[in-house]
């Protein structure tokens, strides 16, 4: 049986895995005679959920029957990658290269070009539904330089950059000519032409589309069906599952701790973001140029449109609350903590009126040598009791998961399909070894 060999090769060559390895299934009745068929749960429909969702549909073998079941208690994109900020690039603050930053950015940016070919497909077929502006632009990222320190180690970082993702160094007169009236404290800036902004809650919506058109295209008679459910439902906890499936796919984002189960046994911290949204009145100027660059500074300024901006993030550490919602003194505390910030860059930003803000919560994962790096692996032994199935933890995407969620969805997909959590690199299972 072929098991999405492009993909599993991928993934096995990075990582040195035997091929052997990859024949282990969780795929009930794999004799030639019977026909194969994998049941899953996916809980929780984000970033990381969907990613998974489409990988399990894309590299599951031909004639394998696949149940998957999603769960969401809000929808698609109900959580923080539902507010998410949207800016995609493969770089840390010191415009330094992530872990696997190449392999993360390009599954990235085949997942938005899925998504808008999706889109634009649905907004023909279904009129009920409204997507009418983007899932994604590559308008590129401007960093400036604050200090420095900061623009040597920059300037250092720029020769090792991606050439899909190059970093141009610019002055202040290049930067005007970008968006004029731009402040750099430095006279320099890191503009990275070919990032992205998104448009998250678009864009999750759209990929969803695609994971359903992809299970339609399945053969409804004989071998290969593959079925995707949409159960908009809370879950309370793991055992709820247990008996129904072959594979439970826990993404749940920040309030995966809530799970009884798990509750207090993952080394994560939370931490609620607010963004706030911006609006230019008519009667003041032209609005933001068409192919202005979002801005990463010490508050970050995501554009949506010409009269359209968001302006993040608040950090409010241990912060248990999800709700997207933000009350009247929190979004004042973030409108006095990031409008200033944002303003030392672009002052213009004094023109833009507040028009509401969306909050979410993270899930920040222990910091490593080599960065912050999600949580992935089985956990069946962390929870501890007799399971009959699989279950499986895509958590931890911390402020990252834009760019992490599209190459780990597929090798977590992978794990799942060939049960076998040695598909994972070992530095996203470590933590499991770790005492909390
Ligand atoms: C303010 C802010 C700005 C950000 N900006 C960026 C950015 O610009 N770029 C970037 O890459 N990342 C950004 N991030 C980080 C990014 O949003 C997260 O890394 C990402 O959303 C995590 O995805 P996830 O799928 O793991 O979790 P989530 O998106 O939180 O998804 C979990 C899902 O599970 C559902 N759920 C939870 N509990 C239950 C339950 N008990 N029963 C049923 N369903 C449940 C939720 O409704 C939700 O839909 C930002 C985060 C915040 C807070």
């Amino acid at each position: 049986m072929s098991l999405s060999l492009s993909v599993v090769s991928t993934i096995s060559i990075r990582y040195g895995f035997p091929s052997r390895k990859l024949t282990a299934s969780p795929v009930r009745s794999l004799s030639s005679q019977a026909q194969p068929s994998l049941r899953c749960a996916v809980l929780g429909a984000g970033f990381a959920g969907l990613a998974v969702v489409w990988h399990l549909l894309k590299n599951s073998p031909k004639r394998l029957d696949l149940k998957i079941d999603l769960y969401d208690e809000v929808g698609v994109g109900g959580g923080a990658s539902g507010i998410a900020g949207g800016l995609l690039h493969p770089y840390s603050p010191k415009v330094k290269l992530l872990w696997e930053g190449a392999q993360c950015w390009n599954e990235s940016i085949n997942l938005l070009r899925i998504a808008e070919a999706n889109s634009r497909e649905c907004k023909v077929g279904e009129s009920s539904e409204n997507v009418e502006t983007f899932v994604g632009h590559k308008r590129g990222i401007l960093r400036p330089a604050v200090d420095m320190k900061n623009l040597t180690k920059l300037n250092d970082n720029v020769r090792t950059c991606l050439p899909s993702c190059r970093i141009e160094t610019l002055n202040t007169g290049e930067v005007q000519n970008l968006v004029p009236g731009l402040c750099l404290p430095m006279g320099t800036a890191f503009f990275m032409p070919e990032a992205f902004n998104i448009h998250c809650q678009h864009y999750l919506q759209a990929l969803f589309w695609a994971c359903e058109n992809l299970a339609k295209e399945s053969p409804t008679s004989g071998s290969g069906h593959k079925q995707l459910s949409f159960h908009k439902r809370s879950v309370c906890g793991l055992l709820e599952f247990e008996g129904e499936y072959d594979a439970v796919i826990i993404c749940l984002g920040a309030k995966v701790n809530m799970l009884p189960e798990i509750s207090g046994r993952l080394p994560l911290r939370t931490s609620r973001g607010v963004i706030l949204h911006m609006e230019l009145p008519e009667d003041k100027g032209e609005g933001y140029p068409d192919l202005g660059p979002s801005i990463l500074s010490d508050a970050w300024i995501a554009v949506q449109g010409p009269r359209s901006l968001l302006v993040g993030s608040t950090w409010e550490w241990k912060s248990q609350n999800s709700s997207p919602n933000v009350a009247a003194d929190e979004a004042s505390k973030a409108l006095g903590e990031l409008l200033p910030k944002a303003s030392a860059i672009y002052p213009g930003i004094k023109d833009w009126v507040y028009s509401g803000a969306r909050a979410g919560l993270r899930a920040m994962p222990p910091l490593t040598s080599l960065g912050s790096l999600p949580l992935l692996g089985c956990i069946n032994d962390l929870i501890g009791k007799n399971q009959s199935c699989k279950y499986w933890l895509f958590g931890g995407l911390g402020s990252r998961g834009l760019l992490y969620h599209g190459w780990l969805g597929n090798i977590m997909a992978q794990a799942v399909l060939s049960c076998n959590e040695q598909i994972i690199p070992p530095e996203l299972v470590s933590w499991k070894n770790s005492k909390l």
